[in-house]
């Protein structure tokens, strides 16, 4: 006979582990909302770690010349996110660690690019400053940069500390979901409700309000309960990384002729300490349907063009095909703001993306509201899935997938320690 399940009740189940469901998560918690997070891969996957971790206050939005919906809404975002990693804000973020304090946006020595970054600086009301010649950054100090400079105090963070910051604010909340075990329902008054079958037990999981922060993964969680709404767009690119020797961080925007950046390159490190710089903007979006061997001679021959004075011998190339996922939008276009609202069909179900994630604060102060509003507080209800569920682990970043290490972190530790193999015999190394 099957064992019948067990009801748990929460006040908040949220779906996706990226950074919109984590900053919910941590602001619903300190709140004292009962919270269960539940991530089918690992934490930070898909988007999150792939960003190139950029919280900006919308300045790139100008280039078309005035300030658009999305320069408005993201204006204050940079302002919220150091308030948090100074672990002054709403979120705790002190453990974040900041990979630069600005970046830069140059253009090209052609009139109509640095009319562009002239607009834009012009517009922008002291977000962004020109940059004298003598305080160059490293990499653009060199006799052959005849462009024009500026730059943006906003911040670039390391996604990965992100993450883990994050979730480790809320400790013992974050579970692993395996789908083939699991179903959603949605009952004839519209109620979701979600089935687990645990080795323990099975389960049966009801909230107050689910919200489903699954990016991409949203729309098939849409479809399992018969939803068509809301919609979502996925927006392809193609990131490009390249592990090279350059001993120079730089996190920047490279001005074209076009509203996008014509180049965007952040810089990130790989456990080793090696160096990545990660290429996108036009690059990635023009390139996503690019084989990568053809787009990654495109990213050669834009770096030769615009920085010809980067040595990348013996560089190692890869690309990242990745989607945006986001509401969808009139012709496609890039939304302004983060996004969360009800699904249509079911009473305790919110859909977010927040679209950028400088946004995912204002995804969950909006998620917040919608609770306020439907009258949703804190129940006393406090369970512990752990009895049932497996907690989540953290994702790698799409470098390390790309470039692994030669030996694995273990073997790396033997070495340095110089310790002997189980035959007792000494590794490679002790000869
Ligand atoms: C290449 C690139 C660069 C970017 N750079 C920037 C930038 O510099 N600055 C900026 O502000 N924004 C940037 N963005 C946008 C930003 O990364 C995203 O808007 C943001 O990360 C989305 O967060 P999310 O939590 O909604 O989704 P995601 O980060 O995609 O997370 C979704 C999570 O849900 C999980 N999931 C999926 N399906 C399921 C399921 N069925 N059940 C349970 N879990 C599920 C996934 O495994 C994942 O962990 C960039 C995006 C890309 C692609």
């Amino acid at each position: 006979m099957s064992q019948a399940p067990l009801s748990i009740h929460l006040d908040l189940a949220i779906i996706g582990g990226g950074v919109a469901g984590l900053w919910l998560a941590n602001r619903a918690k300190s709140a004292g909302f009962s919270i269960a997070l539940l991530e089918s891969k690992a934490l930070g996957s898909d988007q999150t770690l792939a960003s190139q971790g950029m919280i900006h206050g919308g300045m790139k939005y100008t280039l078309a010349g005035a300030l658009t919906g999305a320069s408005e809404a993201i204006a204050e975002m940079p302002k919220h996110w150091r308030a948090c990693l100074c672990g002054e804000g709403d979120v705790d973020l002190r453990h974040t660690r900041i990979l630069s304090d600005h970046f830069f946006m140059w253009s090209g020595d052609d009139l109509s690019s640095k009319l562009t970054g002239f607009l834009a600086s012009k517009i922008t009301r002291g977000r962004i400053e020109p940059v004298r010649e003598d305080r160059r950054p490293p990499l653009l100090r060199h006799p052959l940069f005849a462009g024009s400079l500026y730059r943006l105090e906003d911040i670039v963070i390391d996604t990965p500390s992100l993450i883990a910051n994050l979730a480790h604010n809320i400790e013992g909340h974050c579970f692993q979901i395996d789908w083939s075990q699991a179903q959603l329902h949605k009952n004839a008054d519209g109620i979701v409700s979600l089935n687990i079958a645990t080795p323990e037990q099975p389960i049966e999981i009801h909230a107050q309000r689910f919200i489903f922060t699954a990016g991409k993964g949203n729309a098939e969680l849409l479809q399992q309960l018969g939803l068509a709404n809301p919609v979502m767009q996925l927006r392809p690119l193609q990131q490009v990384m390249v592990k090279h020797h350059h001993p120079f961080d730089f996190y920047g925007h490279c001005l074209g002729r076009e509203t996008t950046p014509r180049l965007t390159i952040s810089s990130h490190r790989l456990p080793d300490g090696s160096y990545i710089w990660y290429l996108g903007g036009s690059l990635a979006e023009k390139g996503a349907s690019m084989a990568p061997e053809e787009l990654i001679e495109q990213a050669k021959q834009e770096l030769v063009e615009l920085i010809p004075w980067a040595n990348l011998t013996g560089a190692r190339w890869a690309t990242l095909p990745i989607e945006r996922a986001e509401p969808l939008q009139p012709g496609l276009v890039r939304p302004d703001n983060a996004f969360i609202a009800q699904a249509d069909g079911a009473a305790n179900l919110l859909v977010g993306w927040p679209t950028k994630l400088t946004l995912a604060p204002n995804l969950a102060n909006q998620a917040l509201s919608l609770f306020d509003d439907a009258g949703i507080t804190p129940s006393t209800n406090r369970i512990n899935l752990h009895d049932y569920l497996p907690y989540a682990k953290l994702a790698k970043t799409p470098w390390e997938l790309a470039f692994p290490p030669a030996m694995s972190a273990e073997e790396a530790l033997a070495r340095r320690l110089n310790i002997t193999d189980e035959e007792g015999e000494p590794t490679e190394d002790d000869n």
